[in-house]
């Protein structure tokens, strides 16, 4: 079917929210060079403009004592997304690692996925429960693929999700919009303007 114009049906945008810090945790997904930078494999070219607001929401994060969490998309030789995608994050190689304007700091957690969802196949639902973490805060690229499969897995089993519009990123506006609506409308996540707006409350 050749392109078309559709409506986007509304959802909800809220200007500000306020997390309890020691029960959220931020997850970062996939901010993986091949993902982000000018030669990287299978670049998202809005990605890098999150990462501003990316490292606001950190700073934040990790000064009231938010658990901040990565996933790193990882693929071998041979793996079956590249006759996908074409081969990308390859482990170990340069487009692999986080981008160094994000890089993992000390107590952080890094999260190996071979596939969309951050959840499968690894601890990353072990985690959340052992730190007694009931919200995330999801931010990173592709919207519509990792983010949207991580946020949909968060809240399939009961995690409140939250997503800046500023820190996720998609290759096309429909994406982004189905993401944000997906979101909002089935998994009754909160969608939040930018990371500006969310308040880490400490003591909750
Ligand atoms: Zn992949």
């Amino acid at each position: 079917m050749p392109g078309r114009m559709v409506e986007v049906p509304g959802y909800e945008v809220v200007d500000r929210v306020e997390l309890p810090a020691r029960k959220t945790a931020v997850i970062v997904v996939d901010m993986q060079n091949d993902f982000v930078k000018e030669g990287g494999k299978l670049r998202v070219p809005t990605a890098e403009a999150t990462i501003g607001p990316i490292k606001r929401l950190l700073e934040k994060a990790r000064a009231a004592g938010v658990k901040v969490f990565y996933t790193q998309d990882t693929h071998y030789d041979g793996d079956p997304e590249f006759e996908i995608w074409g081969e990308h994050v390859k482990y170990g190689t340069w487009g692999w690692e986080i981008v160094d304007e994000l890089k993992p700091q000390p107590g952080d957690i890094v999260v190996q996925k071979t596939r969309y969802d951050g959840f499968y196949g690894t601890p990353l639902d072990d985690l959340l429960k052992v730190y007694g973490i009931e919200y995330v805060v999801i931010v990173g690229t592709v919207a519509n693929i990792c983010v949207l499969h991580t946020a949909a897995s968060a809240a399939l089993r009961w995690y409140k999700v939250v997503v800046p519009v500023d820190g996720i990123s998609a290759l096309t506006e429909f994406d982004m919009h189905a993401t944000l609506r997906q979101i909002s409308w089935l998994y009754k996540g909160t969608v939040v303007r930018s990371v500006d707006g969310i308040e880490f409350k400490r003591g909750g």
